[in-house]
């Protein structure tokens, strides 16, 4: 059934009716909708990521709005299962406990808890932790592994019910969830009426800059609702009843910032992260509408050269293979030009062997297949873990395949080294 869709008109984050669109993309499919059914697979419907930008407060998002029910109920994406993530959240949890210096036994309420794997390292130090997630599968396998997790959409009656129950929260985490709400006001509501006085907010979003110095199309799918940057976050949590006080880039995903956020009139000083940030963004006018064009003349360019690449291919006779059913895969696939090139994807999930990639129907086997099979060239449709799928399988490169990187330069690795083209 084709998911609801709306577009709405104003900014996420202010309100704004000056929004204007700046990166134009290819209408994608509902990434996570695996199916068994190569038709159905092949005809998923595909629905706008076109990037907008808010002429008024900067806020770079998306306005084609998925409704959320038809994007989480049936998703399968386990953070504990992505790799580098359970090191990351051991990692900010305990930047995070240093940070806020929580008393023993406090509240720890984490909203987009997926799996539990943020919260696990809280429980294990001693605090109460409550996780909240729409997705009812991966809700139901936090729960099984102990970490309460409450299989809902966040909300302000929600939230009213968590704090009636256990109290004001000493830390909330946003971590997985800041990108993904349309209603990002409610959001920040529901933060406030949890948060105790002395309590502190963490989100973790992809940051901008990484996004568009790294050309990283492949983190622009529906479920990425905004793509953040500090100077619109600060007025916004103002008008909300909330102060950053620090900001970081960590590294996972390729670029994200972690913020630090008080009540308004909160006891601790604004950390010179916070100007640091303002300033590096002021240089590179991140609130420009003329940076986010360049930043679609540079996909454009992206997408001309890879086609180009393709065609190149399949007039030598070549055989092309993806490598990683990752959410990015139909994202870089129909971004990229690589519709109807790619005959097979190679991943080991076992919710997507044996079945078919949602927009192009290409069928999905496992790694193993691919010494076997021997493609001349695995396009890496998981971009995230490139060096890493490089670095194992050498046994398929050395047999004279070749793995093909393409963002944010395309490079091509065969048996040694990078091939020049
Ligand atoms: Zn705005």
């Amino acid at each position: 059934m084709p998911a609801t869709v709306s577009h709405r008109d104003t900014c996420r984050l202010c309100g704004s009716k000056n929004v204007e669109r700046v990166v134009s993309l290819q209408p994608i499919p509902l990434s996570e909708n695996y199916s068994t059914d190569r038709q159905v697979a092949a005809n998923a419907p595909r629905y706008p990521v076109d990037v907008y930008m808010c002429g008024d407060c900067g806020h770079v998002q998306h306005l084609d709005v998925i409704d959320p029910k038809d994007l989480w109920d049936s998703y399968t994406y386990y953070s504990g299962d992505a790799k580098g993530m359970p090191e990351h959240f051991l990692q900010v949890s305990d930047k995070i406990i240093k940070k806020s210096n929580p008393p023993a036994g406090s509240l720890i309420v984490d909203i987009g808890s997926n799996d539990g794997s943020l919260l696990k390292p809280f429980k294990q130090a001693g605090f109460r932790v409550l996780g909240i997630d729409p997705a009812t599968e991966v809700a139901k396998k936090a729960n099984e592994s102990g970490i309460p997790t409450i299989p809902s959409l966040m909300s302000l009656d929600l939230a009213k019910q968590i704090h009636g129950e256990h109290g004001p929260a000493q830390v909330i985490c946003a971590f997985n969830v800041f990108a993904h709400a349309d209603n990002l006001g409610e959001m920040v509501d529901c933060v406030r009426l949890m948060l105790a006085p002395d309590g502190l907010f963490f989100f973790e979003a992809q940051y901008l800059l990484d996004i568009i110095d790294g050309v990283l199309i492949a983190t622009i799918f529906h479920e990425h609702m905004s793509h953040h940057s500090v100077k619109p976050l600060i007025d916004f949590l103002d008008r909300h009843g909330l102060e950053l006080i620090s900001v970081e880039r960590a590294r996972i995903q390729h670029g994200s910032l972690i913020g630090a956020v008080q009540l308004k009139g909160g006891k601790r000083p604004v950390e010179d992260s916070v100007k640091q940030l303002l300033a590096l963004e002021a240089d590179r006018k991140l609130d420009k509408l003329q940076t986010l064009r360049d930043f679609d003349a540079k996909v454009k360019q992206l997408r001309d050269r890879t086609i180009g690449l393709v065609e190149t291919w399949k007039k030598q006779g070549a055989t092309i293979a993806g490598y990683g059913a990752a959410r990015s895969g139909p994202t870089l696939i129909a971004q990229l030009g690589l519709a109807g090139a790619i005959e097979f994807i190679v991943d080991d999930h076992p919710q997507k062997v044996g079945k078919y990639e949602t927009g192009d129907g290409i069928p999905v086997v496992p790694t193993a297949e691919l010494c076997k099979r021997m493609p001349d060239y695995t396009v890496i449709l998981a971009w995230v873990h490139s060096q890493k799928i490089i670095e194992t399988n050498q046994e398929y490169l050395d047999k004279g395949g070749h793995l093909v990187v393409l963002c944010p330069q395309t490079r091509i690795v065969g048996k040694n080294g990078d091939v020049k083209f």
